[in-house]
């Protein structure tokens, strides 16, 4: 319930405006903020970005935002994305560029979202940028999943993200068979009504497991996205690692365990966000896992 109301906070407008309104108030919060946003501009996360490919990481990186319904707003998101594709292949940063479709499109209408998801792969094609699409409240699943399969029948390097806690998702992998590109497995980070999804258990562990065999089954790149210790080891014992499985960890959790998977060898690539909805994000992370309150209450008073 604490996480729900968190996740409420974050959408209020009205409370984000009195943020950016007190001059105090927004700086304490940026404090916190700043062990999981790389910052507000894109070249704050291109820094980030650059920073961890020198340390042999690979890289997501994320413009912030989600459920934008206004047309012009999604137009300037997606506009944002396609200047980071841009950007980065000037650079020569290989990198993952991940968003939510209703930060583009699908919060005002499905046919905008394929557009600008077709739009955005056309920029990225040949450029060695990787479109990723993160999955969003069940409520969505199917308009997410139907999105991507007319994108990704033009464009299959397109990546998607998959729920391991939605009942409902090994079905949703079986229906991708033959379509579409490398998939990102995590265990899932809405409330979801009881008889769609599992909560946080050696159940969850084992379909993940499941989900994971069966992509690379499919002969898809897995990305394995999560901080859970026991799940990683547990794929590691699995011997999948070398057939195109990767660890994926977010920015500014669990740097540890990101460090030591990567000094035995494993792929690891670090999710990095930037965007001035770093409010957004914050409030997400700390409903994720309430103990990062007291992190954010400490980094307030030692920053
Ligand atoms: P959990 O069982 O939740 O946590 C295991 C351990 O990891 C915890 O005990 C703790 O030690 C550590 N940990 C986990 N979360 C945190 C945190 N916030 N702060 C500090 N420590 C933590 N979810 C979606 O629903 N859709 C998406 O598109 C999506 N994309 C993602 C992309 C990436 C790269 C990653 C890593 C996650 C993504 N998530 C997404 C979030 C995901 O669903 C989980 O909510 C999140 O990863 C926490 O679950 P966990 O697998 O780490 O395991």
């Amino acid at each position: 319930q604490a996480a729900d109301a968190l996740k409420s906070i974050a959408r209020r407008q009205d409370l984000k405006a009195q943020v950016e309104r007190t001059p105090a108030l927004n700086g304490l919060l940026r404090r916190a903020a700043a062990r999981y946003v790389a910052g507000d501009s894109r070249e704050d996360g291109i820094e980030a970005g650059r920073r961890l490919l020198g340390q042999e990481y690979a890289i997501s990186l994320e413009y912030i935002g989600e459920n934008t319904q206004d047309a012009e707003a999604c137009e300037a998101a997606a506009e944002e994305l396609a200047a980071l594709v841009g950007e980065l292949w000037r650079l020569g940063m290989a990198a993952r560029v991940s968003f939510d479709l209703s930060h583009i499109g699908l919060a005002a209408d499905d046919e905008l979202a394929v557009a600008q998801l077709l739009g955005l792969a056309r920029r990225a094609r040949g450029t060695g940028i990787e479109l990723f699409v993160s999955m969003e409240e069940s409520a969505k699943t199917d308009r997410i999943l139907a999105v991507y399969k007319r994108a990704a029948a033009e464009e299959p390097g397109i990546g998607i993200t998959l729920q391991a806690y939605l009942n409902r998702t090994p079905g949703d992998l079986a229906g991708l068979e033959g379509i579409g590109g490398p998939v990102r497995i995590v265990k899932g980070a809405y409330r979801e009504p009881e008889e769609a999804a599992i909560g946080r258990s050696e159940a969850l562990n084992e379909r993940y497991l499941s989900l994971v065999e069966a992509a690379l089954a499919q002969g898809r790149r897995v990305s394995v996205a999560t901080h859970d210790e026991t799940l990683i080891e547990a794929v590691a014992a699995r011997g999948w690692i070398g057939q195109g499985l990767e660890f994926e960890l977010l920015y500014g959790i669990r740097p540890d365990l990101a460090g030591r998977l990567k000094a035995i060898g494993y792929p690891v690539r670090v999710y990095i966000t930037y965007g001035d909805e770093w409010y957004l994000y914050l409030c997400h992370r700390i409903a994720e896992f309430p103990p990062n309150l007291y992190r954010a209450i400490a980094d307030i008073a030692g920053g």
